[in-house]
């Protein structure tokens, strides 16, 4: 496939921002994603109590799910709004925290369960900052990085992993030439190289 059409693409976070705003949120899944369900015990490995990632989080209702299990949920999304609707959506209190080591970032840390919310760009996370973990939940997220990005993202996310962790990673197949994204097309072959 020419996969070229939409290597130039970006989408500033303004326009995510934008987006939130207006309520061009097509992407949000109110029943949740049924590969998670499916793929539960790969991401959990009969493991309990662990820190699970999600990038760019949106207000992606598993987050509740995991954190309902007694996992840990950490997320990460630069539109405020989406994340003030995933907690009023779910009834859930949190409260506000600035974050020392990014200017402008905020976090948003629930006091009912375990979730921790960061209001800020992927880019500027760090593993200083949020730790590592031991599962990821990447829905929406790789596939709406900017094609021109997507290195220096997989490369972070290596840098979030703790030993032993598990990755579900979920694309989406289409002809590239025929929608410009997001969500972006990632054959196949190019994770492979991504993730080595
Ligand atoms: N994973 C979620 C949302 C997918 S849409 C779900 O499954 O529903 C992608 C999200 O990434 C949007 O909410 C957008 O606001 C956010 N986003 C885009 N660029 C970002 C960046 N650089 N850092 C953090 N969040 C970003």
């Amino acid at each position: 496939e020419d996969v070229g059409s939409q290597m130039d693409r970006v989408v500033t976070e303004e326009e995510w921002l934008q987006k939130w705003e207006k309520g061009n949120t097509g992407f949000h899944k109110e029943q949740g994603h049924p590969l998670l369900q499916k793929y539960l015990d790969v991401l959990l490995n009969g493991r309990s109590g662990l820190r699970i990632f999600f990038p760019l989080c949106g207000k992606a209702v598993e987050m509740k799910w995991l954190a309902d299990m007694g996992h840990s949920v950490v997320g990460v999304e630069v539109s405020e709004q989406a994340l003030k609707e995933f907690f009023a959506e779910h009834n859930l209190p949190y409260c506000e925290e600035p974050v020392p080591e990014i200017s402008g970032a905020k976090k948003l840390q629930c006091t009912s369960r375990n979730i921790s919310l960061y209001c800020c760009s992927i880019y500027d996370l760090s593993s200083s900052i949020a730790g590592k973990f031991d599962g990821f939940w990447d829905r929406g997220a790789l596939v709406a990085v900017n094609p021109c990005d997507r290195q220096r993202y997989v490369s972070l996310m290596v840098t979030l992993m703790e030993k032993n962790s598990s990755y579900l990673l979920v694309t989406v197949l289409y002809d590239p030439n025929k929608h410009k994204g997001p969500p972006f097309y990632v054959p196949e072959s190019e994770l492979k190289s991504l993730f080595g």
